[in-house]
């Protein structure tokens, strides 16, 4: 079976305004050739005009989050076909900054993830262990827990994908080892084959965090991983592009 095709997507949280649609475009200007596929996940606010603004581009836009229901009584909520009418093509969930900081369960992640499917979202699926796991010993046990919780059986035949993201290495410097790396996509992959069967072999397995453009060509290269999710250096297109161009 082929590997999946590579995607490498930046994760700009809660930072952009309409300037930054010029950084969007400028990752479009500057891509050439790359195998990878490429989208920007700006706040949501700026969905509709990065998605006009990148018309005609590989450059793929995505949302961040979204409600699990589809429409309703939900203040300050935003559904995943809000996400859809605006122009997104995919939507990260269960991002460690959404499981830490509003409790999402693997349960409203594998409801999200459903919503999604039902607006036509390639969800990103983020799993990861934060350090005191880690120490514990428990990655694996954390992170193939989260991923065989999050995944819904509505997911197959669906296109998707699943980001390793070691909370700990969110926004901090810091990064696994290589081997550590391998040893989690290994354990991530081994976890999708028991749920998709051989479709789980298409699936790529990103990593996030801290991916910068100097450590990314021995990062994208590492066994089973197909791809990245990058925060903090997806803001820059300069910097984007630097890990992009790294593959
Ligand atoms: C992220 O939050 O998805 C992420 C990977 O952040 P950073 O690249 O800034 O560590």
């Amino acid at each position: 079976m082929t590997a999946p095709q590579p995607l490498i997507a930046g994760n700009w949280k809660m930072n952009g305004l309409s300037a930054s649609v010029a950084e969007a475009k400028a990752v479009a200007a500057g891509l050439g050739q790359t195998p990878a596929r490429v989208a920007i996940c700006p706040p949501s606010i700026l969905i509709h005009r990065l998605a006009d603004a990148l018309k005609g581009t590989p450059v793929l836009v995505g949302g961040q989050d979204h409600h699990w229901d589809d429409a309703g009584a939900f203040t300050g909520d935003i559904s995943a076909e809000m996400l859809a009418d605006a122009g997104a093509k995919l939507a990260i969930l269960g991002h460690s900054e959404r499981r830490a900081g509003y409790r999402e369960t693997d349960e409203v992640v594998a409801q999200k993830v459903s919503a999604a499917l039902r607006a036509g979202l390639e969800p990103i699926v983020c799993v990861g262990e934060t350090l005191e796991q880690r120490q514990a010993g428990d990655t694996l046990a954390v992170v193939t827990g989260q991923t065989r919780g999050s995944l819904p059986a509505d997911l197959r035949g669906k296109a998707f994908a699943v980001a390793y993201e070691p909370v700990w290495a969110i926004g901090t410097g810091l990064t696994p080892t290589l081997e550590q790396i391998e040893e989690v996509h290994k354990a991530i992959r081994a976890t999708l084959v028991e749920q998709f069967a051989e479709e789980g072999r298409k699936v790529p397995i990103l990593y996030g965090g801290s991916v910068k453009p100097g450590n990314a060509a021995e990062i994208l290269h590492a066994a089973e991983v197909g791809g990245a999710l990058v925060g903090g250096a997806s803001l820059k297109a300069e910097d984007f592009l630097g890990i992009i161009r790294a593959l």
